[in-house]
């Protein structure tokens, strides 16, 4: 069976969580484009050294350079179920996948900003997996430690208030036609909500109907 998603929404929007909440319940390949992006840059990759003087900004890598990167990250996922997360980012990205691969389902999480904006601030992620963690409301068991592995987490430097705002005007710029555009494909499915757990069960509703035969545990 295949089942291709892509997951949208602005930075902070819970997209993290959500696919993480995904992948447990239905098992599927996960590929975050921020997270790949984070492990280059840790491992000073040649990609990593070339995209990290975009992120320490809060700009958008620049398209072609995003497109190759994901392109050769999905050839390496064997299965035909994923989500993808973070990508596309813009109408050039979301046209480039269009071509290469259809979607069967697009999931956008709609949160208002000022929760955004407050939800950063105690925001820690575990490098490796993209495990995120917020000290308000989803602390990790040990502080400043991945509760799965014990590892360190980390403060995103792009987390800084200045830099936020900046990509949630990036995201609303350029992301609004790409979430447009899978509108008109008919495969948009909108979630509203201020928490994950609000938005979390009507995913899991929608995303059943697509994998009928998972067996879903309580979340
Ligand atoms: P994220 O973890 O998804 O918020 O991504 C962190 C940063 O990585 C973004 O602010 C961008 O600078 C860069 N990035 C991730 N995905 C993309 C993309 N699809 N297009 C351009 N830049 C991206």
């Amino acid at each position: 069976m295949a089942f291709r998603a892509v997951i949208l929404g602005a930075p902070a929007s819970g997209k993290g969580t959500i696919s993480s909440r995904i992948v447990k319940a239905f098992g599927l390949e996960h590929l975050a484009s921020g997270d790949k992006l984070r492990v280059n840059i840790a491992q000073n990759t040649p990609i990593g050294k070339e995209a990290k003087t975009y992120i320490e900004k809060g700009l958008l890598v620049p398209d072609d350079f995003m497109v190759k990167f994901i392109a050769n990250e999905l050839k390496q996922i064997r299965s035909s179920t994923w989500l993808l997360d973070g990508f596309p980012r813009t109408i050039g990205q979301a046209k480039a996948l269009w071509e290469v691969q259809k979607l069967d389902v697009v999931l956008n999480l709609v949160v208002p900003f000022d929760v955004i904006i407050d939800r950063v601030k105690g925001r820690w992620v575990h490098l490796p997996s993209g495990r995120v963690y917020n000290n308000n409301f989803n602390a990790p068991v040990v502080p400043g430690k991945d509760d799965v592995t014990g590892e360190d987490l980390v403060q995103r430097e792009d987390d800084n208030p200045t830099v936020v705002l900046k990509r949630l005007e990036q995201y609303e710029k350029l992301t609004r036609p790409v979430v447009e555009f899978y509108k008109d494909k008919g495969i948009l499915n909108e979630f509203e909500g201020r928490t994950s757990d609000e938005i979390w069960p009507k995913v899991k509703s929608i995303i059943s109907n697509f994998l009928p035969g998972q067996k879903i545990g309580k979340l």
